[in-house]
């Protein structure tokens, strides 16, 4: 999904670069005028000018702000949650959960082949490039799934885990489901602005807000913010192909539950990777020990 936002903003004519780290901001006086990015394939560094710089950097923000010297306007806090996978066949339900914890709540949604357990909240303030799951985390979430079914799980019915960050504002909650999931965004020296805390689900009330203020920033008159009606790559055409997925599947010798899959991955783009299957057929093959990818 973040690839297809990239992607769309592209297709706007953004430029785009990804694998790509600020290692400092430019300044001329007090303002900043751009930052400087190295290219972390190639180790290259790349000076690049703008008028209104966005930092947009989730649980890395106190650091990326440390190098604008502006550290101390507000703190970001990372909170880890860990999901745990499960076979479908583990938990006999047609139907998802949600189940109340003291602390939050708990999802247990059937994806594909597996069923998605989750989530846990707690502080994390080792490597945030690396969050790692604990023992604790999976007996947590055992225990409470466990306690609404007929037949408990084991830790060995899990087949994968994931970890991450929630980049949450700091309070004065000690723990981590108490801080606020509303967003900030600041200003705290000419040229720069940084959007912080917030959801997933609220992405683009959040860059509405912050590109907002960059603009304030600008002496041009520009339009407002159109967000909302800008709809990804892929979204448009897609209830179409999806009535003709059958004729896809006939067309490509691919299986209909394959097509499907693609649809719903790359929406109305998928006939793009179609078409590449067309002209190299082993790309239509499934990944040795991964069935459900090509
Ligand atoms: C387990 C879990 C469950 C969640 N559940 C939900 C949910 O149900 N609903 C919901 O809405 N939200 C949910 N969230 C929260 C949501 O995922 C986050 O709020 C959101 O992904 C944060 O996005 P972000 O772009 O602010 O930060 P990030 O996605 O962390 O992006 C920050 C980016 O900045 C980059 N960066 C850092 N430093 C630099 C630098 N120096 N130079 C260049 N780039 C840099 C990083 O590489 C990263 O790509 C959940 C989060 C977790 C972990």
């Amino acid at each position: 999904h973040t690839l297809f936002l990239a992607r769309t903003a592209a297709a706007y004519g953004a430029l785009t670069a990804n694998r790509t780290r600020v290692s400092r901001f430019l300044r001329q006086g007090e303002r900043v005028v751009g930052a400087v990015i190295t290219d972390l394939e190639s180790g290259d560094e790349t000076e690049v000018r703008a008028k209104q710089v966005i930092n947009a950097t989730g649980v890395w923000t106190d650091d990326t702000q440390a190098m604008a010297g502006t550290r101390g306007q507000f703190h970001v806090r990372a909170s880890k949650g860990v999901h745990l996978l499960v076979p479908r066949d583990r938990i006999n339900s047609r139907t998802g959960l949600i189940l109340r914890t003291e602390k939050s709540v708990l999802f247990v949604i059937p994806w594909g082949r597996h069923w998605i357990i989750g989530t846990t909240d707690t502080d994390w303030t080792l490597d945030k490039a690396h969050p790692a799951l604990s023992s604790k985390d999976v007996t947590y979430l055992l225990e409470h799934v466990n306690s609404v079914l007929a037949t408990p799980l084991v830790p060995e019915d899990v087949e994968g885990v994931y970890a991450g960050l929630r980049p949450l504002l700091s309070g004065e909650a000690a723990e981590t489901s108490k801080l606020s999931r509303e967003h900030l965004v600041a200003h705290p020296v000419p040229g720069l602005v940084v959007v912080a805390g917030g959801k997933y689900t609220t992405y683009r009330v959040m860059a509405k807000d912050a590109v907002d203020e960059a603009v304030r920033g600008l002496d041009e008159k520009i339009p407002d913010c159109v967000t909302h009606r800008v709809p990804l790559l892929g979204a448009d055409g897609y209830p179409a192909l999806w009535n003709a997925r059958h004729r896809l599947a006939e067309r490509s010798g691919l299986h209909v539950a394959r097509i499907e899959h693609l649809l719903n991955r790359y929406g109305s783009l998928a006939p793009q990777l179609l078409a590449l299957v067309a002209e190299d057929p082993s790309l239509g093959e499934a990944l040795p020990s991964s069935d459900d990818y090509l």
